[in-house]
């Protein structure tokens, strides 16, 4: 059988973690091993402040707190992605606005954003799909334009950039995801960037459930006490020691993951010139991280054979995302503006295939050989 997901592991976890709890004797949040993940994310992608979360869920309600949202103010996100992309807004008693997605990438359509900004509208959360970069200049503009603030969802976007920038970086926060199902993991976590140096003592005040005790840990006041909205954000250190064996071997992970994104789409090429699938589009200045692999077929019929068709031979491909504005608390808490042009008919017809860190080449060929005998 061939795993859709395999959680990556690099072999220095458990050594990590040993030493969090045997050798720092320290296991709550923001130890040395917190302090070293932030300080390789704050680096590598250039990042003004980045800090561990217990779950990109929670750093998308971070965000969501310093947004400052008020009941009726609306946010505009994609409707094909995960719940939590609406869920950390609607906490806040926002107004969920979908938006269509562009049929090529699945990101949210640029070019359909600006009709549904209103009076009320505060927030525009792009989702990296894929970890490939929605369009951010264009929405970056109109952001700047209408005076909204910008919530970048790159749960699947570790690694990836778009024009040289880190995903992530670019709009006033970006969010990060370390779950088991994402390119490095630490089990459940994430990550929130505080790209606008401005919010950066409230994200902390906030993550450390509405208290000021960074400051006072810096010494900058003498008691700590209760200052603002929060809650308990701080990832355990064995979880940071866990991460950070991951990102030691980054570059490693996504070669890898990169090696069989590129034998996937190389050998299903001819499918696709003959008309019978369609492959993922990376947009010209987006460098992705090949979190994921999928492929689209004729439609939801073909795609439902096409899933049966690869687990009697073994491999395990899926499907995802009912698009928010259909399931049942998308129906209550938003509305989809505009047409529905893309969003049910594209997310009908995508089937995503196994893709993991080390991944066999006797198992990627199988992947594909099974794909090529549904197509014969
Ligand atoms: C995984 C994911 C999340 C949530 O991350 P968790 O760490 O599981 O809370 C949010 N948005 C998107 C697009 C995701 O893929």
């Amino acid at each position: 059988m061939i795993d859709f997901n395999i959680p990556p592991y690099v072999g220095t976890e458990l050594d990590y973690v040993r030493q969090a709890v045997e050798g720092n004797r320290k296991i709550c949040g923001d130890g040395p091993f917190s302090a070293k993940c932030h300080e390789w994310i704050e680096g590598r992608f250039n990042a003004t402040k980045a800090l561990l979360t217990t779950s990109g869920t929670a750093a998308l309600e971070i965000a969501a707190i310093l947004c400052d949202l008020k009941p009726g103010d609306e946010v505009i996100l994609p409707s094909f992605t995960f719940s939590s992309t609406a869920t950390a807004f609607q906490m806040m008693g926002a107004e969920l606005v979908f938006v269509d997605v562009r049929p090529d990438t699945m990101n949210i359509d640029e070019r359909k954003v600006e009709a549904a900004i209103t009076e009320k509208t505060r927030v525009i959360v792009p989702v990296h799909y894929a970890g490939v970069a929605c369009e951010m200049d264009a929405l970056m503009q109109l952001a700047d334009c209408y005076g909204l603030l910008v919530v970048e969802d790159a749960a699947q976007a570790v690694m990836s950039t778009y024009k040289g920038r880190a995903l992530g970086t670019i709009g006033t926060f970006g969010c990060y995801s370390f779950h088991e199902t994402k390119n490095y993991s630490m089990g459940e976590g994430g990550a929130i960037l505080v790209n606008d140096p401005s919010y950066c003592d409230r994200a902390e005040i906030i993550r450390e459930k509405g208290t000021n005790r960074q400051r006072f840990f810096r010494g900058q006041i003498d008691k700590y006490t209760w200052v603002d909205r929060g809650g308990s954000y701080l990832q355990s250190d064995m979880n940071a020691a866990y991460l950070w064996a991951q990102l030691e071997k980054a570059d490693e992970i996504n070669q890898d993951r990169l090696a069989t994104w590129d034998f996937y789409n190389e050998s299903l090429e001819p499918l696709c010139e003959a008309g019978r699938i369609e492959l993922p589009f990376i947009p010209e200045g987006c460098k992705h991280n090949a979190h994921m692999f999928y492929i689209k077929v004729a439609d939801l019929e073909e795609r439902g054979a096409l899933i049966s068709h690869l687990k009697e031979r073994g491999v395990m491909a899926v499907f995802h995302y009912i698009p928010l504005h259909s399931s049942p608390a998308g129906e209550a808490f938003g509305r989809f503006n505009g047409r529905d042009e893309f969003t049910t008919v594209e997310s009908d017809r995508l089937v995503r295939l196994p893709l993991y860190y080390g991944m066999s080449d006797e198992d990627r060929c199988t992947v594909v050989e099974a794909i090529l005998s549904f197509f014969e």
